[in-house]
C-alpha cells in the first residue's frame, strides 16, 4: 500500500472541551481540501524524548470538503505527545500524515446512498471523536436508520460535545445519545457504570427499530462501532461476539492503546 500523503497543518483555534481534553482546529497550510472518510485518523509528527515521533489522532470533525479538520486530545500524565499538543500555540505548524484507517462505515448492499444500517456507537473519553464524525456524516447525509451513541465517561464534566449532541438529538428523530457515568454525583439521574452494562439492552432496542424510509422492509441488524482504550474495546467486543453471538462483520472497533 502506498504511504499516506504528508502535509503541513496550522493550528488555527483551540479550546478546552473538558478538564483533560483540548480540541484543536487545524487547517492545511497549502489550503487544499483534506479528503478523508468519517472514522479515519491522521498521524502528527511531534518532538518526543526519543526524537521526532508520530502519534495518531482520530479526526473528530465530519468530511465537509474544506481544508480544515478538528482533533480532540486527552492529556495523558507524563505523555510527551499529548502534553506537547496541549501546549501547542495557535499559529504553530505541524507535519501530518493521512488520512489512515479502516474504522469507517460500509455502504449497505443495494443502497447507493448512505448506509442504512441501524448503528450503535460505543465510545469512552476521546474515543467518541471518530464516532462524532461518523454520526454527523450520517445525519447530514440524510440517513434515516436509527443511530444511538452510548458514551461512557468517568465524571459528568467529561461529556465532550454535550451541547452539540443534544442539539443533534433534538433535530434528528433517528438519533439519540445515552451517557453513562462511572463516578456520578448524587444529583445524576442518568445511566451509571461502564458502557458494557448498557450495550446489550441498547443493541436489542435498535434491532427492533427500523429506518423510517424502510418501514416496509424487514428490520436490519444493527452494526456496532466501538472506540476507546483497549480494555473497554475488548470487553465490549467479547460481550457482542461471544455472549451475544453477533457476527464479526457487524462489529467494528478502533483501539487507542
Ligand atoms: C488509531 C488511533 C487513534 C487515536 N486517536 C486519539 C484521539 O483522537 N485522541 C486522543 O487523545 N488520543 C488518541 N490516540 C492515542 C494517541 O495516539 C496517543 O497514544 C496519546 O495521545 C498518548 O500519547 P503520549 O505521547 O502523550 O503518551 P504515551 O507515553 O505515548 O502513552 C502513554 C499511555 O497513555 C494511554 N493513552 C493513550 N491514549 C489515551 C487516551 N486518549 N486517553 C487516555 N489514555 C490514553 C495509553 O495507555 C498509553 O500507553 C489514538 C491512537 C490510535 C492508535
Amino acid at each position: 500500500m502506498p504511504p499516506p500523503p504528508t502535509f503541513d497543518v496550522r493550528l488555527v483555534r483551540a479550546r478546552k472541551l473538558s478538564p483533560q481534553v483540548r480540541e484543536l482546529g487545524f487547517e492545511r497550510a497549502d489550503g487544499t481540501p483534506v479528503e478523508f472518510q468519517a472514522g479515519q485518523w491522521v498521524s502528527l509528527v511531534l518532538p518526543l524524548p526519543e526524537g521526532e515521533g508520530r502519534r495518531a489522532y482520530s479526526i473528530a470533525s465530519h468530511p465537509d470538503g474544506s481544508s480544515g479538520f478538528e482533533l480532540a486530545v486527552t492529556k495523558v500524565d507524563g505523555g510527551p505527545g499529548s502534553t506537547y499538543l496541549h501546549e501547542l500555540p495557535v499559529g504553530a505548524v505541524v507535519r501530518a500524515l493521512g488520512p489512515q484507517g479502516f474504522f469507517t462505515r460500509p455502504r449497505m448492499a443495494g443502497h447507493a446512498g448512505p448506509a442504512a444500517y441501524p448503528a450503535l456507537f460505543v465510545g469512552t473519553g476521546t474515543g467518541v471523536t471518530p464516532l462524532r464524525s461518523m454520526i454527523k456524516d450520517a445525519l447530514l447525509a440524510g440517513e434515516t436508520a436509527p443511530i444511538v451513541l452510548l458514551f461512557g465517561v468517568r465524571y459528568e464534566s467529561d461529556r465532550l460535545y454535550r451541547e452539540e449532541l443534544e442539539e443533534l438529538s433534538r433535530t434528528y428523530a433517528n438519533f439519540r445519545a445515552v451517557y453513562t457515568v462511572s463516578r456520578p454525583d448524587a444529583s445524576w439521574s442518568g445511566a451509571t457504570g461502564y458502557v458494557q452494562t448498557h450495550v446489550e439492552s441498547l443493541w436489542r432496542e435498535l434491532a427492533h427499530e427500523r429506518a423510517s424510509s424502510a418501514s416496509e422492509e424487514a428490520p436490519v441488524a444493527p452494526h456496532v462501532y466501538i472506540c476507546g482504550l483497549e480494555r473497554m474495546v475488548s470487553a465490549v467486543r467479547d460481550l457482542l461476539r461471544k455472549q451475544m453471538g453477533i457476527d464479526r462483520k457487524q462489529v467494528h472497533s478502533e483501539r487507542y492503546d
